[in-house]
């Protein structure tokens, strides 16, 4: 710590990094450096080209609202109003689950069954922030996405993101319950990342994720399972000839479950995330 009082950047970095870590925030440094990039308009790696840049008095109050903020146990990405998924910069607010690392692995998954399917077309059940919809429609330019969420304050987010990443042409956003706003229609591929915690669950969670993500997108208020129950009975009706599903699901726990409930879909691969527990089912709709 320096012995004059704080002025520059670096004097307020180290104040922050201090401040968080004794509020036991883990990676303090990490969180500080992106809320002083946020308030000064810099990038992380700007800031130490910058060490000595003064901060006015404007800037020292918003830096402490955001660091205060932070130290309570918001999650950053809601205090900054986005997040990085599968290199994209996406927008974020209380009424969408942070896109979660792992799910970039469903993502990844998708795309490649689907490698060598011409235009095809998608839906994504609990599109949230529109992360797994939006980037798919931006890997893939000749895709049509449907993106549904029973949230309309939900879709507001994605649809912005949809626009912001050039593909609102291509993905379509319907509010609804389950299959309701697609009716009548049937997808190339159906993906989905839904509620998986079971409900008495959810009062185990770390306090960043239970107290401050929307309940509605994580818990199914059952076990858990209720969404995959409903999904094995009715993918069928929702799939063309040869089409196919991509799930991401509660991990190991769930495995055997969720396996025993897709048994008559063919191609079935369970895929396991980035701490190599199982996270992902994916299959095909059998031809007969
Ligand atoms: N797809 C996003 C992602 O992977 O980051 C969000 C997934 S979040 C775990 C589940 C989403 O499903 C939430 O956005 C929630 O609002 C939505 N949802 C919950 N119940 C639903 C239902 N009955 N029908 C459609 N969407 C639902
Ligand atoms: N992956 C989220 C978590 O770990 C839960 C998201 C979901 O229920 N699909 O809290």
């Amino acid at each position: 710590m320096p012995e004059r009082e704080p002025v520059t950047v670096v004097d307020y970095l180290n104040l922050a990094v201090d401040f968080l870590a004794k509020r036991g925030i883990e990676n303090p440094r990490l969180h500080a450096e992106l809320l002083l990039g946020d308030v000064v308009g810099l990038k992380r790696i700007e800031l130490y080209l910058q060490f000595d840049r003064p901060l006015t008095t404007t800037e020292i109050h918003r830096y402490r609202e955001l660091l205060r903020r932070r130290s309570t146990g918001e999650p950053v990405q809601y205090i900054l109003g986005h997040t990085e998924f599968y290199g994209r910069r996406f927008a974020v607010n209380p009424s969408v689950l942070i896109p979660r690392p792992e799910t970039e692995v469903l993502v990844e998954q998708t795309l490649n069954r689907l490698r060598g399917v011409a235009e095809p077309d998608i839906l994504d059940i609990g599109t949230g922030s529109g992360a797994i919809a939006v980037t798919i429609a931006a890997e893939r330019p000749d895709a049509r996405v449907v993106a549904t969420d029973i949230s309309a304050a939900a879709l507001d987010i994605a649809r912005a993101n949809a626009e912001r990443l050039g593909v609102s042409d291509r993905v379509e956003f319907l509010v609804g319950n389950l299959f309701e706003p697609v009716r009548g229609r049937v997808f190339r591929a159906i993906v989905s990342n839904p509620p998986y915690i079971a409900q008495d669950a959810m009062y185990k969670l770390p306090a960043n994720v239970g107290y401050y993500e929307p309940p509605m997108a994580l818990t199914d208020g059952e076990d858990g399972l209720r969404f995959y129950r409903f999904f094995s009975r009715h993918f069928k009706e929702w799939l063309t000839p040869g089409g196919m599903a991509v799930l991401e699901f509660g991990g190991p726990d769930q495995s055997d479950s969720i396996k025993e409930l897709f048994k008559d879909f063919d191609k079935v691969i369970i895929q396991k995330d980035y701490q190599k527990d199982d996270r992902f089912i994916s299959f095909f709709k059998p031809d007969s």
